[in-house]
């Protein structure tokens, strides 16, 4: 399996501009393409992701996962927002918590879903999200706010176990933290996909903001490749590219499940990617 992810125009932005990349995306034919959904976004975020979905879907006849992030949503938004993307065809979504807003307090709770699996729950508990198939998220290097790595499977078991059907990892640059990941989820009975997390590193802003974001480890051949890059965009473009190549290529030699590509809305990154692996794919 090799899929997409994109994301919804910036407040500011024109959705046109997303359009266009999902069009140029959709030529190439990755299995799915998800959207995300900023969780303090408010109505017009998810409206947003349900048309961007519904494009995909209706528009390039192509399967999309919707992200849903439960953690300011009540339980008639999430009814509401379930129909909405049944009227549109989309019955598959990434069920989320959401990240929380800079400085929010961790014991303030404003929607009704405290984490993923509650969300989970909830869907497949309602008549109306039976058959709504469910992707959720792990973490090979933890998630930041688990109370240990022991704890953190416990709960993606529970994640599971309340009807995932399908994990989709976090970015990481260490592939060996991912194998160990998933010796650990078999370990613990994790039986579904998990498809592999990737996002090439473009340029050195991004790479920052990355870094700062998810605190994922950094192999020495790639911290070397930063150092040596940092002040040229071009080169830093092209190395970026060809060591998410690289990380892609074992990952499937190590017969992974899927990659999940964290495409930066940009078709050139993502072609350049998929014109050297999906050879080794047999596509
Ligand atoms: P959860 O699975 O609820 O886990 C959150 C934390 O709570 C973890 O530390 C876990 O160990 C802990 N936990 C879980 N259950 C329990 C329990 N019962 N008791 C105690 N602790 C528990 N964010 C967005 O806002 N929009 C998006 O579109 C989006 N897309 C994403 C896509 C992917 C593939 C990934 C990996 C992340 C995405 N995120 C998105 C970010 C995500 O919302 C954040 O990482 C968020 O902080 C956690 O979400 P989760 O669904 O993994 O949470």
């Amino acid at each position: 399996m090799f899929s997409f992810e994109v994301y919804p125009p910036k407040k500011t932005a024109p959705i046109e501009v997303v359009y266009k990349a999902v069009e140029e995306l959709s030529q190439l034919k990755p299995d799915y393409i998800s959207v995300t959904y900023g969780a303090g976004g408010g109505a017009a975020t998810a409206s947003a992701t349900v048309e961007i979905c519904s494009l995909i879907k209706n528009t390039y006849n192509m399967d999309t996962v919707a992200h849903l992030p439960g953690i300011n949503l009540s339980r008639e938004q999430v009814d509401s927002l379930l129909a909405r993307l049944r009227a549109h065809n989309i019955m598959d979504v990434l069920a989320l918590r959401g990240d929380r807003r800079p400085g929010d307090d961790v014991n303030i709770q404003e929607g009704d879903f405290r984490y993923a699996s509650d969300l989970v729950r909830y869907i497949k508990s309602r008549d109306a999200g039976q058959d709504f198939a469910i992707s959720a998220a792990c973490y090979p290097e933890v998630h930041g706010e688990a109370a240990s790595p022991e704890a953190d499977l416990i709960h993606l078991k529970e994640k599971v176990d309340a009807g995932t059907s399908l994990l989709i990892s976090q970015l990481f640059f260490d592939n060996d933290v991912f194998y160990r990941f998933l010796e650990a989820t078999a370990d613990a009975g994790i039986q579904v996909p998990i498809q592999a997390g990737i996002m090439p590193l473009t340029n050195a802003r991004q790479c920052s903001h990355i870094i700062k974001l998810c605190n994922p480890h950094i192999p020495t051949d790639l911290q070397k490749l930063i150092g040596r890059y940092q002040d040229c965009d071009e080169s830093f473009y092209k190395a970026g590219i060809a060591y998410a190549i690289d990380q892609i290529e074992d990952l499937i030699a190590q017969d992974v499940s899927g990659i999940h590509l964290y495409t930066m809305n940009s078709p050139r990154t993502a072609k350049a990617i998929t014109d050297a692996v999906y050879p080794l794919m047999g596509r």
